[in-house]
């Protein structure tokens, strides 16, 4: 079967939500050209400078490799972090990111929960369970890389933050926020990012209209060799995430394009909600200046050490 775009080279991918059969070359383009619209949309093309936040999986490498694909390497910042989760080495994950980004010229920069932090991720989650918290890892794990990646953004001078999440991660991140009904993360979720606070350096998902199959199927076929082993973490304890991605994906098996529509009407909404909106400064924590939630002294990540007896208030 020939592609279906370029009606030359073999088809080796079928698209169910486009219905296409595509060559390497045609879904590697589709591909980057579906990640160009999405960053034109939330400023990385005109940005100065632009942060990208890479773990070493599929996600990150597509991301790294599409957004050099359109602008220089030298407005590129690569951001590791390495949260130090026993059984899943992502020690080993940063020398190959390293290797990798040396070939397209990006600079890498990698830290650590433990140093910037003061504990290994396993460290936090030990003192939590000592302490009688039913706390998931995940919880520490978001928090403090979201707070680690803001801080670097900040400290490269760069515009904005950008993060591999892919439409998969997003559709389930609005699920999980309609089911809490947690309307003001809801809204921060559209297309076009918004600034909530002088202190967040601006975050965008430029993957977030390609599938996950999408982004392994191009690291697969670009050669990539990515982390391939789950975080015990997610093995260990089923979350409200896992059972919202079985369920999105059976809606996508009999309904092929399901988790683009959603997105696409979501984003429709957001802008409608958003136009009637107003987004005053976040309040900031009290211990580490932070910005944090409407309402809080302190901030989640404080709280969750203080909690753990990991700092004194
Ligand atoms: Fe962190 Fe593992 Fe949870 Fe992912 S699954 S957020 S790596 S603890
Ligand atoms: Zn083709
Ligand atoms: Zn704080």
């Amino acid at each position: 079967m020939t592609c279906d775009v370029c009606h030359k080279n073999e088809a080796i991918i079928f698209q169910p939500h486009s219905g296409r059969s595509l060559c390497k070359d045609c879904f590697f383009n589709d591909v980057k050209e579906r990640v160009r619209k999405e960053a034109e949309k939330q400023g990385i093309l005109n940005s100065r400078k632009v942060l990208l936040a890479v773990s070493g999986g599929k996600d990150s490498l597509v991301l790294v490799d599409a957004i050099s694909s359109f602008i220089s390497a030298s407005r590129i910042v690569a951001f590791n972090i390495v949260e130090g989760i026993g059984g899943y080495n992502r020690a080993e994950q940063a020398e190959k990111l390293r290797k990798y980004m040396e070939t397209l010229g990006v600079q890498l920069v990698s830290t650590s929960f433990k140093s910037e932090v003061g504990y290994t991720l396993d460290e936090m989650v030990r003192s939590s369970e000592v302490k009688g918290m039913n706390v998931s890892p995940c919880t520490f794990c978001g928090g403090f890389r979201r707070k680690l990646i803001n801080n670097a953004g900040i400290l490269y001078g760069t515009d904005l933050v950008a993060t591999g999440h892919n439409l998969d991660d997003e559709v389930q991140t609005i699920m999980i926020n309609l089911i809490r009904g947690d309307l003001s993360r809801l809204i921060r979720l559209g297309d076009v990012p918004i600034k909530v606070s002088g202190k967040f350096v601006t975050r965008v998902k430029p993957l977030r209209k390609i599938y996950e199959w999408e982004t392994t199927m191009y690291a697969y076929l670009k050669g990539y060799s990515f982390q391939e082993v789950e975080c015990p973490h997610i093995v260990n304890k089923p979350t409200l995430r896992a059972k919202v991605r079985d369920l999105i994906y059976s809606l996508e098996e009999e309904r092929p394009g399901s988790l683009l529509k959603i997105l696409e009407q979501f984003d429709e909404i957001s802008q409608k909600i958003r136009s009637n909106a107003s987004f005053t400064e976040l309040p900031r924590c009290e211990i580490c200046g932070d910005p944090t939630s409407y309402g809080r002294r302190i901030c989640k990540n404080c709280e969750l050490l203080i909690r753990s007896g990991l700092l004194s208030q």
